[in-house]
């Protein structure tokens, strides 16, 4: 299969190409992404079939139906990276939590966050493909906290490969902020931002296409490359644990061939209910894709009036930071999927000049087909967390905004992003649990909820802090290059 641009002019000839290059070069013409055309299809036969297999096997089935232009041999090597999650066997676990309600933990891998899912499998194919081209890479991606430290991680001492992060100084939670600042790795560099995550997002995308930046970099001999979901390479995986997802409601028994069920997940950038919606158009059978945000809401406004409105929004901060966002990046392949290229540019081109851009009724319709979304503020998500947490549950201030969203009438699975210890402080404040200081206030809640502190979060407080820079966005380029050129 080959990827598509999913930004066209009128008349305008799509470029199509390969997984490679979209994963090496990930924007595409009048800055648009990559996305395919079609999904391949699983039979209801095979789907029964799948339901035996274990994680890994799953995954390599459902890659090799895309048929990319990436050797076996390299997605192989890529899944096995799962080995380093807590259940060598089962990176991904699914729980019931309640009558009718299931939570898809995804957060099971090295940083504590969904992120890894994806992130883990990327950096082993980038460092491959890199070698393979004896080419070397620059991989740079803007995080709102946990694109970050999976990042520096996945890519950690990796030959051919520097990764680099920007995050928002003051936009992470202290653990979040700790794992990037504190990251090893001769390759790697972590830069604060002083700005919030669309800051962020925007510096990136500026740099990714900044031909100034690009010529400096090649002078040193390096390409660039994003780690962010604008990479389809992401994305991929991302659709896998969607997939798992309904092949454990199969497989326990849980649901017929013939019914479906709603999958509810904390949105931000929308790559994970992407991953969601691709699923669903590869045949599993999910009923409605549920899209909660948080006070930033932006989301919840385009489902239900089909408006996409930027003008006088600012974005708040909230308890569920990985959800700050007002510049959804992958909401465009969810338009490219539906409405086509030509008019994704035109909508795209819209919100870039305008700020807003508003759907047609049928266009709204049709994504309505799929999606229902909702918002859960901060005093909500408390209720939520102490809620459970009172039941010996521990769930995170991102995912518990998905419990807003349960119909407890159908089958209902909540997509679990994050380990609560990256979020502390919020669960206690919940909780109305009263704490010394973070590490303290990790302890305590723990126990708690019956739980042990992972030691890698525990020694982040005592790690040397490697990365302490906090920068402008105007020095952000001379920054990266210095530290290239050296
Ligand atoms: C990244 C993240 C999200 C948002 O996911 P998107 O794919 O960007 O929509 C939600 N929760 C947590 C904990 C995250 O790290």
């Amino acid at each position: 299969m080959r990827l598509n641009p999913t930004r066209l002019d009128k008349n305008e000839k799509p470029k199509q190409v390969g997984l490679k290059r979209a994963l090496l070069s990930p924007s595409s013409n009048h800055g648009g992404l990559y996305a395919p055309l079609k999904l391949p299809k699983i039979t209801d036969k095979k789907w029964q079939e799948l339901s035996l297999l274990s994680y890994e096997k799953i995954a390599l089935y459902v890659i090799s139906l895309f048929k990319f232009d990436v050797d076996e041999k390299i997605f192989k090597s890529a899944i096995k990276r799962y080995k380093n999650f807590d259940k060598p066997n089962e990176p991904v676990q699914f729980k019931k939590l309640a009558k009718n309600l299931y939570i898809n933990e995804l957060f099971h891998g090295p940083t504590r966050a969904f992120k890894d899912m994806a992130l883990q499998p990327f950096g082993e194919i980038l460092s491959l493909l890199a070698k393979e081209q004896k080419q070397n890479y620059l991989i740079m991606c803007a995080t709102s906290g946990d694109t970050g430290p999976a990042t520096l991680k996945t890519f950690a001492n990796s030959k051919n490969i520097k990764a680099l992060c920007l995050y928002p100084a003051n936009g992470t939670s202290e653990v979040q902020r700790l794992q990037m600042v504190c990251m090893q790795g001769e390759n790697l560099k972590t830069i604060g931002i002083n700005g919030n995550f669309d800051d962020a997002q925007r510096a990136l995308k500026t740099l990714l296409s900044s031909q100034n930046f690009k010529s400096e970099l090649s002078k040193s001999k390096f390409n660039l490359s994003a780690a962010n979901s604008v990479n389809f390479g992401r994305i991929l995986f991302q659709i896998i644990y969607h997939t798992y997802a309904y092949l454990r409601l199969l497989k326990l028994g849980l649901i017929n061939k013939n019914e479906t069920f709603d999958i509810i997940v904390p949105s931000g950038n929308f790559g994970n209910a992407l991953g969601a919606y691709y699923a669903k158009k590869m045949g599993a059978k999910i009923g409605k894709i549920k899209i909660v945000s948080n006070a930033n809401n932006i989301l919840t406004e385009l489902f239900t009036t089909g408006i996409y409105d930027l003008r006088g929004k600012k974005l708040v901060k909230t308890i569920s930071p990985a959800m700050d966002i007002l510049i959804s990046s992958n909401v465009e392949r969810l338009l490219f999927d539906k409405f086509g290229a030509v008019r994704t540019k035109e909508l795209m081109d819209a919100l870039c000049k305008d700020k807003f851009y508003k759907l047609t009724k049928d266009e709204l319709s049709l994504l309505q087909d799929d999606f229902v979304a909702d918002f859960c503020t901060d005093s909500e998500c408390e209720k939520f967390i102490k809620e459970w947490a009172d039941k010996k549950v521990a769930i995170d201030p991102h995912t518990a905004t998905c419990l807003k969203m349960v119909d407890d009438k159908k089958i209902n699975v909540i997509t679990s992003t994050a380990h609560w210890v990256k979020f502390a402080p919020s669960m206690l404040k919940a909780c109305k649990i009263d704490a010394k200081n973070e590490k303290d206030g990790l302890l305590k809640f723990a126990k708690n909820v019956n739980e042990v502190v992972p030691e890698s979060i525990l020694e982040l407080f005592d790690a040397k802090i490697l990365h302490p820079e906090v920068t402008n966005q105007e020095q952000i380029e001379a920054k990266i290059l210095d530290w290239i050129k050296k």
